[in-house]
């Protein structure tokens, strides 16, 4: 089996007295270890609730997720079950996962023992060791949180996942808060050192231009759905989908990645009420009747849009 398998993933969100709002609306992707895939869209895609379900910090309303063949079932919080420390998650911000309160050595122990709760004892024993394979001084682990600039506190938050020896990190938008002279390296590293330990990395970010830098397979998330996927360099350089192409056109904006360009009229529409077929039919320069009446299906060729239709 793939180290991750998420097979027909519905997420839902349920507010009282409204209709619940499809966050993830039927996705599969698979992670292999020593793969990273880049999961790519705008906010509110879907993307950091795909990441949570597969982290089992959101209940999923139908279809599976398997960690190395075994289902992590909903609401498998963290601490009550020890094989998922295997999955390690680095978020946006790094200030959320960080206790400001504990010197950043003693937090990167946790993810030390995490590791040999589950019988990992094979890597760096001490903070230090974390610490400098990241780029950080080994006198950092005195310090604490607030000391450091946001993206040597990622850094850290990279460390500590790390040291908990994942099988597969998972990082949600880990780069955006980052200056863009950071972004493209903090990224690097996280895909080195993923790979280096034989863990896949389940990379998410709005930024194409990053993302096609580190991952092998790209999948890009519209509204709940993946839209196209495929391996980065064919997807860079190929975009099929109407929606791959405009975030592609979209990246020379200054400070505009995943920002669509202004020829494309409309904003993400909201996801709770998703428009009817297509999803992306109000904005697509190229539909066409039946795109508003029709949902395009993935297919096996990884792409959903009535232009390509399966062969
Ligand atoms: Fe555009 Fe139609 Fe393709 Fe949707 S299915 S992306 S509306 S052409
Ligand atoms: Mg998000």
């Amino acid at each position: 089996p793939p180290l991750l398998g998420v097979d027909g993933l519905v997420v839902q969100y349920r507010r009282p007295g409204a209709a619940p709002t499809r966050a993830v609306g039927g996705v599969s992707l698979e992670v292999r270890s020593g793969e990273v895939v880049g999961l790519v869209g705008e906010s509110g895609c879907g993307k950091s609730t795909l990441a949570r379900a597969v982290c089992g910090l959101t209940p999923a309303e139908e279809g599976r997720i398997t960690f190395d063949g075994t289902p992590v079932r909903p609401l498998n919080v963290r601490r009550r079950d020890p094989a998922l420390t295997a999955v390690q998650m680095v978020f946006q911000d790094p200030y959320g996962s960080l206790n400001p309160r504990r010197r950043v050595g003693a937090q990167i122990v946790d993810g030390i023992r995490a590791a040999a709760g589950r019988g990992e004892t094979d890597g760096p024993r001490t903070p230090e060791e974390y610490l400098s394979r990241v780029g950080l001084p080994e006198s950092d682990a005195q310090r604490y949180p607030h000391e450091f600039s946001g993206g040597q506190r990622q850094r850290i938050a990279i460390a500590r996942a790390l040291a908990a020896r994942p099988r597969l990190l998972v990082g949600d938008e880990p780069i955006s808060a980052l200056d863009a002279s950071a972004q493209l390296h903090v990224a690097t590293l996280m895909r080195s050192l993923a790979l280096e330990s034989g863990a896949g990395l389940l990379f998410i970010s709005h930024d194409l231009s990053v993302v096609r830098h580190i991952a092998d397979r790209i999948a890009v998330m519209y509204l709940g759905r993946i839209v196209e996927t495929g391996p980065a360099a064919e997807l860079w350089d190929s975009p099929r989908h109407p929606y791959t192409q405009a975030l592609l056109a979209s990246i020379p904006q200054p400070d505009g990645a995943g920002v669509l360009p202004a020829e494309l009229p409309g904003d993400v529409p909201d996801p709770s009420a998703p428009p009817s077929g297509c999803h992306f039919h109000p904005r697509c320069p190229h539909a066409f009747d039946g795109c508003d009446r029709e949902e395009p299906r993935l297919t096996s060729g990884g792409v959903a849009c009535h232009l390509h239709p399966a062969a």
